[in-house]
Formats: structure tokens, C-alpha cells, sequence
């Protein structure tokens, strides 16, 4: 048996039976990570630190001691999540040799639970792109065919559990960077409500919208991470003090009487011929098990993309104002005056996009076009939120695909913003509207590469969301 096969529930059932210790898997993961690192999906490894902390638990273990639910599982984390001693680059030069100096709330709760984590994974840049080729650090390349993107930005995280390196993984997800990777690379990722995990100790990208969520090889290992992650957090006053219910609680509840919402602004011609199908035939799945269709509207859903990029390029604006050269970030070495140190160290620090995003984040928070720009995206926010909302009052969930194509090739879109934005247009609705999605897997194109589909839950009611995912999966055990 290969323990790398595993999913982390299983992995973790392996390790309290005593069939398995956490310094052999910690081994494992890193001997897969030195066959593999061709994918560049992780930025910094820890297998010292790894190993000294797989030791202390396997005494633990031996020793009776009461572990926590992730005790000596092998997990990485997206490089811009802070872990106490280890570097947080952000895929940036400019963070480059940056050392964090204290653990992220998420980080910190898995550290309590156990959980071992032995690498942080590379991504795009301050989290800006769709495909993990805005890296200071090069492209990171698909498990599943390795002259395509993974996704982005947290293609690293993907691909770090695509490839079998670790149990499972974190990510961040503002506009898609969760899901459009979970979707190219065949696994599993929720964005939570925006509010049911903490940012705290995670750089902000655009802090209206971040959220960290799980990716992971099955449903049920994300409702459990899901679970260990959650809650309100003193440090972070936009965690919701909602209440944590236990995400794996209905997920053997199937689907009978669910409805599932269609809306079929997320169906249209810009959807591939092969997703169109894959959905349709998944929708009809869920059908036979007795669940019910009913059509909903979603009639502003395509101004949603406009909105996303005026806010979260505003928000970016003002978040990245503190890498300076001094505050944050490697500083430039031959400068006349401070303006000149600010100047050089932001022209060097910072690469192409992320230079992007500030110009055109300042540009629509400018006098002058605040006003015709970011106040006008935040009026049509409201709209897009109340529109997701009264369509979620007609069913438990909806359902679209997650991507409108499959992953792309390596240098396809990188020369063509608008083609790259493009790629998010059905994820960053939901960001724009704070609700929560996973992406699964319900199929794959001619060539086997994964098809996502996203299941959209009503605020705080990742729960359904799980359940429905669940169902599914356990019915395509087989693969899809
Ligand atoms: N691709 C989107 C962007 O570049 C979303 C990124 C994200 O979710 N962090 O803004």
C-alpha cells in the first residue's frame, strides 16, 4: 500500500491505529517532492523542522497522550500565510528574504491540531493571476500535463496535493484562486463565507474579499480542515462570530429534496462544448437521486467581473502602500532622498502585474473618478449580493461550472490581461456576493484533463454545500 494514495481522513485513521508513524509519512512526502520538483509548486521546504515535529508526536502517540484531530499529517500552506520562523514571500522579490515573525491564526490552528507543516507553496505574486506564472520564482506546471497551468493564484497549493506531496493543503481565494485551481488540477477547494476564517497573519490582497479555504483529495478531508480553520478570531474583527457547526455532519445526507438552482447566465456560449456536457450530465445525476432543478436569475452576474477588478485593484492599492524598502520589503540600494528609496524599491520589488493592479487601483480611487469608477462598483456590488441572495432563497444551493474551459497551456494568456481576467468570470461573483463555493471534479475532456463544477451555498451554509459535494463523489467513486 502506498500511503501517498491515501486521503487525509484515511491517513489519519492509519496513524491512531499505529499502522503508520508521521516520520514515515513526512519521509514519503518529501521523497515524492524530490521526484517531482519540476512542478515548482512550493516555495520553501522545512524537513528538518518536519521531522523534529513528526518525532515529538509519534512519542506523543506512543506515549497515550490525547493528540489533536490532525496529529502528524503532512500539510503545506500558500506562501503568503505566515508560519512563525519560516519565510512568507508572497512569490515576490520583494518579500524575498522576509521571515515571519509570528503564525497566521489558520496556521496556528493547524499547529494546534497536530498537523505537520512541511512546505509553503508557491502561487502568483501577491496572489494576482489566474494561472501561477506571476511568480518571482517561475511557473508552477499541472500534475496532470505538465505543459499547462495548475490555475491560480494558489496553483502551488493544487498541485502540491495533485501530485501527492502532502495530505492536503491551504489556500486564499479573493476572485477564484482556490477554486480555478481546484478545477484545472482535479481536486477539491472551498472558499468559505467571507468571515468564517480568520485573515489574520495573511497578507491582504483585497481584505473585503480574502478568504483562506482547504484543498484537498475528497470532500469529506475538506469539511474536516474546514472545521479546524473556522471561527471568529479577536485578531481579526471581519471573522464572524456566526457559529462553527461540524461541516462533516450531513454529508452522508444525500440529495433527495435538495433543490439545486440553475441560473443560466453561468451557461452560456462562452462555456466550452466539453464543460456544457459535463455539467448537463452531472445536473442530471443529481436529478435521478431526487433532488430538484429550478431555474433561477442572476441578471447583473456578468458586471461582476468589472466590479471585481475595480475593487479588488482598489483595495490592492492601498493594502501594497506598505511595501516601501522600509516598513516591508528588500530595499533598493543606491537612492538620492526617501523618495527615491520609495520609487526604486517598489520599481524593483514588485513585478508586472502586481505594478498593474496598483496603477489601476489608485486610478479608480483618484479624485475626479472615484466617484464614476469605485463608488459605482460598490453600488453595483449591493445589487449582485441581493441578487444572489433572492436566488438562493429558491434553492439549498446552485450549481455551475467552475471554469468555462479546462486548464490552458503554459504562456497562452500571459500576454493577454483581459483573456487571463476573463478566466474568473463565474468565480469572483461569489466573492463579489461573500458567499461560500466549493470546486469538485465531475468529469474530464477527451485529453483527461479535470472539468470543475462549483456548488454555491447561501451565507454560512457551507454545510449543504459539503453535502451535495459529497453525494456526488461517493457516486463517481470510480472517477469522473
Ligand atoms: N485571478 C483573480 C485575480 O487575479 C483572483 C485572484 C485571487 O483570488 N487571489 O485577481
Amino acid at each position: 500500500m502506498n500511503y501517498l494514495d491515501c486521503s487525509m481522513t484515511e491517513v489519519v485513521e492509519l496513524l491512531n491505529s499505529g499502522k503508520v508513524t508521521s516520520q514515515e509519512l513526512v519521509k514519503l512526502c518529501f521523497e515524492r517532492i524530490a521526484e517531482t520538483t519540476d512542478l515548482n509548486a512550493l516555495n520553501s521546504t522545512y524537513f528538518d523542522m518536519a521531522m523534529e515535529r513528526a518525532k515529538q508526536i509519534d512519542m506523543a502517540r506512543k506515549n497515550g497522550e490525547k493528540l489533536g484531530c490532525l496529529a502528524g499529517v503532512p500539510i503545506v500552506i500558500k506562501d503568503n500565510i505566515n508560519f512563525l520562523g519560516t519565510k512568507t514571500t508572497c512569490a515576490s522579490k520583494f518579500l524575498e528574504n522576509f521571515v515571519s515573525p509570528y503564525n497566521a491564526t489558520v496556521a496556528q490552528k493547524l499547529f494546534d491540531e497536530g498537523a505537520i507543516i512541511i512546505a509553503k507553496a508557491n502561487m502568483d505574486e501577491f496572489a494576482m493571476g489566474s494561472s501561477s506564472e506571476n511568480s518571482a520564482f517561475g511557473p508552477v506546471k499541472n500534475p496532470i500535463d505538465t505543459y499547462r497551468v495548475p490555475g491560480g493564484s494558489s496553483g502551488g497549493s493544487a498541485a502540491t496535493v495533485k501530485a501527492k506531496q502532502c495530505f492536503a493543503s491551504l489556500g486564499t481565494d479573493t476572485g477564484g484562486s482556490i477554486r480555478e485551481p481546484s478545477s484545472f488540477c482535479g481536486v477539491v477547494g472551498i472558499k468559505p463565507t467571507y468571515g468564517r476564517v480568520s485573515r489574520y497573519g495573511v497578507v491582504a490582497f483585497a481584505s473585503s474579499l480574502d478568504q483562506v479555504g482547504p484543498l484537498t483529495r475528497t470532500v469529506r478531508d475538506n469539511a474536516v480542515l474546514l472545521n479546524v480553520i473556522s471561527g471568529r478570531d479577536e485578531m481579526d474583527m471581519t471573522s464572524s462570530t456566526t457559529p462553527v457547526p461540524d461541516f462533516t455532519a450531513k454529508l452522508e445526507q444525500g440529495v433527495k429534496g435538495i433543490k439545486i438552482g440553475v441560473a443560466k447566465q453561468f451557461y452560456t456560449d462562452k462555456l466550452s462544448a466539453e464543460v456544457r456536457e459535463s455539467l448537463e450530465k452531472a445536473l442530471a445525476w443529481y436529478k435521478s437521486q431526487g433532488a430538484e432543478l429550478v431555474e433561477v436569475d442572476l441578471p447583473s452576474l456578468d458586471t461582476a467581473l468589472a466590479v471585481y477588478y475595480i475593487i479588488s485593484s482598489a483595495e490592492a492599492a492601498s493594502n501594497l502602500a506598505r511595501f516601501d524598502g522600509v516598513k516591508y520589503g528588500t530595499r533598493a540600494n543606491n537612492y538620492q532622498d526617501i523618495v527615491d528609496l520609495y520609487f526604486k524599491s517598489r520599481t524593483q520589488g514588485f513585478g508586472k502585474e502586481v505594478k498593474r493592479r496598483i496603477m489601476l487601483g489608485n486610478y479608480v480611487l483618484s479624485s475626479g473618478y472615484y466617484d464614476a469608477f469605485y463608488r459605482k462598483a460598490k453600488r453595483v456590488q449591493k445589487v449582485i449580493r441581493k441578487e444572489f441572495e433572492d436566488a438562493l432563497s429558491k434553492c439549498d444551493v446552485l450549481i455551475s461550472p467552475t471554469t468555462a474551459t479546462p486548464a490552458f497551456k503554459l504562456g497562452e494568456k500571459s500576454n493577454d490581461h483581459v483573456a487571463m481576467y476573463l478566466t474568473d468570470i463565474f468565480t469572483v461573483p461569489i466573492n463579489i456576493a461573500g458567499v461560500p463555493a466549493l470546486s469538485m471534479p465531475c468529469g474530464k475532456n477527451a485529453e483527461g484533463l479535470p472539468i470543475g463544477m462549483q456548488i454555491i451555498g447561501k451565507h454560512f451554509d457551507e454545510q449543504t454545500i459539503y453535502q451535495v459535494a459529497n453525494a456526488f463523489e461517493q457516486a463517481h467513486k470510480e472517477g469522473v
